[in-house]
């Protein structure tokens, strides 16, 4: 049954239409200072410019002697060049002395160059004799040494906003004498299951009633796309009750909600009504499987102007899935201001043929195998939107066009990565 306030768009829309309304009004969040470490897998919110060089001073590239190239000119291992060891520089530990012409400073990997070296003897290249060495090879202007800035000069662009850090940048930032960094707030995603047959994972089984397995995914997704789960628990089909749940959860705060179930055309599919009637939402059909019916929109919550994000997700667990795949992953990364919004897309070779004649794209469950130098997938199995376990057996998406009525086993595909 549809309510009367409930405004259906009957228009089907392509996926990228869907994600652009989604996308087009969710603005990064604010940044905090977060420690170095604990940013990790964090979007930077601040860009970093280099306060000096790195490294801050030239050293040494090997262990050896630190010398002017120009005493080694013509040194072989029959005629050496023999030069006077004056003093020692260790990492951490430079030199007092300088090199002057015919004197060399004994020196070990990362230890500063020494003032007026402008070359680096290997061990290997040189015999030491007391307070003498021979040179036994000659070494160009610049050999084994590091100069200063060599990685970074001092006032670069290190890295921008919205580069997600992995352990290179946490390094980079530590180098760069950084012990906190801002990273964009995690977007706080409240998740709400709906349906009379859900009973939590604990409870006991009753006649007619299933596990929730969409609270639990959704919100473990919510924890790979960078954003904090709020769980709100599970509705029933009753609207006082995903109400109540509604408008606690939107009491806490939230970036964004996602709910699951009862979006489609079922007799229950109380969630539309509840949507509707708490702001502005529309109801879509997306020209993709699985996952077709859809709710976006924007509920009225306290403290703020514009309502929160809502996205309302069809139940089966395959769709749920998918569906956040698609369209909340995207939109958690723009809340994020990450670089990179938009599912990360590979090339791989379907092996398998798949007929779809429903002018959807279909999303399908694949393994994917380095074969010959190649990426190919293969169906998982089972490609039901309730089917759990290819899910748990695929680790991609392959992405077959709306524009096909079939893909012949050998086509190349894009691929969505879900690992
Ligand atoms: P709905 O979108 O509410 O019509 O639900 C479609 C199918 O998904 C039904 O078979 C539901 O039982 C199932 N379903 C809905 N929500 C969940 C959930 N949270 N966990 C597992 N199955 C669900
Ligand atoms: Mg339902």
């Amino acid at each position: 049954m549809e309510g009367e306030h409930v405004n259906h768009t009957r228009d089907d829309l392509t996926v990228e239409e869907a994600r652009a309304r989604i996308l087009a009004g969710l603005l990064p969040l604010e940044g905090e200072a977060v420690d170095l470490p604990g940013a990790l897998g964090r979007v930077l919110a601040e860009e970093i410019v280099a306060d000096g060089d790195l490294p801050p001073h030239a050293n040494a590239a090997m262990d050896g002697y630190a010398l002017k190239a120009e005493d080694t000119v013509g040194a072989t291992p029959q005629r050496p060049r023999r030069l006077r060891v004056i003093d020692e520089s260790a990492a951490g530990h430079p030199a007092s002395a300088a090199v002057r012409p015919g004197t060399a400073i004994r020196i070990m990997t990362g230890a500063w160059i020494p003032d007026g070296a402008d070359a680096v003897l290997r061990f290997e290249d040189a015999r030491l004799d007391g307070d003498w060495v021979d040179v036994l090879a000659a070494v160009p202007q610049g050999k084994d040494l590091r100069p200063a800035g060599e990685d970074v000069s001092r006032s670069e662009r290190v890295l921008a906003r919205g580069n997600r850090l992995r352990a290179a940048e946490i390094g980079m930032l530590s180098a760069l004498g950084r012990e906190t960094v801002r990273v964009t707030r995690r977007p706080r995603v409240g998740i709400l299951a709906t349906g009379d047959e859900l009973v939590p994972a604990g409870a006991a089984l009753a006649p007619g009633k299933i596990r929730d397995a969409n609270g639990a995914a959704n919100a473990a997704q919510v924890l790979t796309a960078g954003g904090e789960p709020v769980r709100l628990g599970i509705a029933s089909d009753r609207e006082s009750d995903i109400t109540r749940r509604l408008r606690a959860g939107l009491a806490e705060g939230l970036d964004l909600l996602l709910v699951s179930g009862g979006v489609s055309v079922g007799d229950f599919d109380r969630v539309k009504e509840v949507l509707a009637a708490g702001g502005e939402v529309a109801f879509w059909r997306v020209r993709m499987k699985p996952g077709r019916p859809m709710a976006f929109g924007h509920l009225a919550a306290p403290t703020r102007e514009i309502g929160v994000p809502v996205l309302g997700m069809p139940g089966n667990p395959v769709s749920a899935m998918v569906s956040f795949v698609v369209f909340a992953a995207p939109a958690i990364r723009a809340l994020l201001g990450a670089a990179e919004v938009l599912p990360p897309v590979r090339r791989a070779i379907l092996l398998d043929a798949v007929v779809h004649k429903d002018g959807r794209r279909h999303f399908v469950r694949v393994r994917l195998e380095e074969r010959d130098g190649r990426t190919v997938a293969r169906l998982t199995g089972p490609q039901g939107s309730g089917i759990l376990s290819s899910m748990v057996a695929a680790d991609a998406l392959a992405v077959l066009p709306e524009e096909l009525e079939s893909v012949p086993a050998g086509a190349r595909v894009e691929v969505i990565p879900l690992r």
